[in-house]
């Protein structure tokens, strides 16, 4: 391995920074026999190792993962279903049977697995190949006498370096104190990802080379803030993170002091602040954050973590565990958005050309009654007498809107007509992520309690820039003039139209868009839980009258972006804010 410094980028898989020393994660074995002499007793020794590595798998993902719930724990629940899973035992067993070692047979099954897995597009169908792959490695493991009984122990201050990682290994590590991780090959969506997240440790991936550049033992920073992995950094940059971590912590400090106190501005404009959220376990993150409720709750992830479509029971269940978890705090649940590159394997939908503008979110919905319908009856359901708060994503034209709002309300006659309880108070409402939409609010004037507008799509239709390539993505600012004047004769014509506006995109969690944002009159954001402190403190440390009415003057004039002349403003009138 190289020996001086370097620096890699990848994506961050789960935020913070982190520096710490390389320990590399168990490395494959590879089979040394590939043909046995003793046929029997090559199955006797598959047998045992299968049992014992099941053992240890469930006794791992029971006894181990302890307090992870929702997503987290169904990641590692199917990995467990995986290792009984009876069709890969038998295909090990052919093996054997046909004369390999159960190394050979074994590392026959991983090498199908790999092929499959390099064909395959579906993110999910992928976790589950990484997933069986892992499993075979395990199983090596096992046959080559180290069995992860006992997990492995590491300093604090370790970076696990791994060319891939299944999600049960980061349990055996987890109390291992690790700094950070660097993956090779891992997604955003990976299981690991998942599991490192539950965990919070900083955690990079996709980072082609990784584990040909560094050495056990190498110093690196983890910056799963801006993507990057320093390997071997020279001194000044070490203590520059040092001193940033030392800050973090700091900030954090002032966050948590704030935790209980509104986000009131300084000319008394109170704004709600909500957490954007998807799983059982961010629930945690509501309180903590000091949030006001959630903000939008993205419903599809249970579909895109479970291995069959979740039945009526499972989502009533999900949807009643997260009314508890809110202690009568709001919760926007957000209907499937599924589709584009949310894809269901049981769903058999096409490949398109331009999945973003394609068969997905409410269109996809609509088209798929029966799916649709079951989620509905499934919140209704969960939602007992409780207020219930509904909205569809990426309306694009209002009889989409209506159409769905009809099927909510047939639901309701449903279950009252069965005598289930139902909700008292209904709110319905319809995410603006198309910019057509911004031209039909005076045809849901009265229909819809609110809209809600997801910066995320609606940025990447308004300025034609895919959201997922940073290359298109990032050349198109939100703080600009095109963007500010769209969203503030959007804001207007909601007012006009006595529709609530709220905003749910990312843009919400950046404390400059948020201050921009409330000065053009949204005064309900939802942002990623750990972005509520900065912009509470953003918004208590300005006037946003003073702030609107220069931000207006600026939009009057002039072309282009606003970013110079917004942290101008900043700066003069000081308001506290860190842009991200
Ligand atoms: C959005 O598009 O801004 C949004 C909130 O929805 P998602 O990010 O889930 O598409
Ligand atoms: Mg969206």
């Amino acid at each position: 391995a190289p020996t001086g410094p370097a620096s890699l980028s990848g994506r961050a898989l789960c935020g913070g920074i982190g520096i710490g020393q390389v320990v590399f994660h168990d490395p494959v074995v590879p089979a040394a026999k590939f043909f046995a002499a003793d046929p029997q007793r090559e199955l006797a020794r598959l047998k045992s190792a299968l049992q014992a590595l099941r053992v240890s798998v469930d006794a791992m993902v029971t006894i181990d993962s302890g307090a992870l719930m929702g997503e987290p724990r169904d990641v590692l629940e199917t990995y467990r279903l995986l290792a009984h899973d009876p069709a890969w035992a038998e295909r090990l067993r052919e093996g054997v049977q046909s004369g390999l070692t159960a190394e050979a047979s074994i590392d026959r099954a991983r090498r199908e697995h790999r092929v499959r897995l390099e064909q395959a597009t579906d993110p999910y169908l992928r976790e589950r190949l990484f997933d069986l792959e892992d499993l075979d490695n395990r199983l090596l493991r096992v046959l080559a006498g180290n069995n992860a009984d006992g997990p492995q122990e590491f300093d604090d201050n370790s970076v696990l370096v791994a060319r891939r990682l299944g999600p049960a290994d980061l349990l055996e590590y987890r109390r291992s104190g690790l700094a950070g991780i660097l993956v090779e090959e891992a997604s955003v969506s990976s299981h690991a990802a998942i599991v490192a997240r539950a965990l919070e440790i900083p955690t990079l991936g996709g980072l082609p080379g990784l584990t040909t550049s560094v050495d056990e033992g190498d110093e690196v920073i983890v910056d799963a803030e801006e993507g990057v992995a320093h390997l071997r950094p020279e001194s000044t940059l070490n203590e520059a993170y040092a001193s940033r971590i030392a800050l973090r912590s700091e900030r954090k400090a002032i966050y948590a002091a704030l935790r209980d106190q509104p986000a009131i501005s300084r000319d008394g404009v109170r704004v709600r602040l909500m957490i954007n959220a998807g799983l059982q376990l961010d629930m945690e993150t509501l309180a903590e954050s000091g949030a006001d409720g959630v903000g939008l709750f993205r419903t599809e992830f249970q579909f895109l973590v479970s291995e069959t479509l979740p039945r009526l029971g499972e989502q009533i269940e999900l949807y009643r565990r997260l009314f508890e978890s809110a202690g009568g705090r709001e919760i926007y649940f957000r209907t499937v958005d599924l589709g584009g590159d949310k894809l269901l394997p049981d769903l058999n939908q096409e490949r398109e050309e331009n999945p973003a503008l394609g068969w997905r979110s409410l269109r996809f919905a609509l088209d798929s009654r029966g799916f649709f319908r079951r989620q509905l009856r499934a919140l209704i359901r969960a939602a007992g007498e409780r207020p219930l708060t509904v909205m569809f994503p990426m309306v694009t034209i209002p009889e989409e809107f209506f159409e769905a709002k009809a099927m909510l309300l047939e639901e309701m006659d449903w279950s009252r007509a069965r005598g289930h309880e139902v909700p008292g108070e209904l709110k319905i409402g319809a995410m603006l992520e198309a910019p057509s939409f911004a031209y039909s609010l005076q045809e849901i004037s009265g229909e819809a309690d609110f809209v809600s507008i997801g910066t995320n799509d609606l940025m990447q239709f308004f300025f034609a820039a895919d959201r997922m390539t940073p290359r298109v993505s990032e050349r198109y600012d939100l703080i600009s003039r095109p963007a500010f004047r769209f969203l503030d004769e959007t804001a207007r014509k909601c007012a006009q139209y006595g529709l609530p506006v709220s905003i749910c995109g990312e843009a919400s969690g950046d404390p400059v868009k948020a201050v921009c944002l409330a000065a053009l009159g949204f005064t309900q954001l939802s942002m990623p839980a750990a972005a509520v402190g900065s912009v509470k403190q953003a918004i208590r440390s300005v006037h946003l009258a003073d702030f609107r009415h220069e931000l207006c003057n600026l939009l009057g004039e002039g072309r282009g972006s606003l970013r110079k002349e917004i942290l101008g403003l900043f700066a003069q009138h000081e308001i506290n804010a860190v842009a991200n």
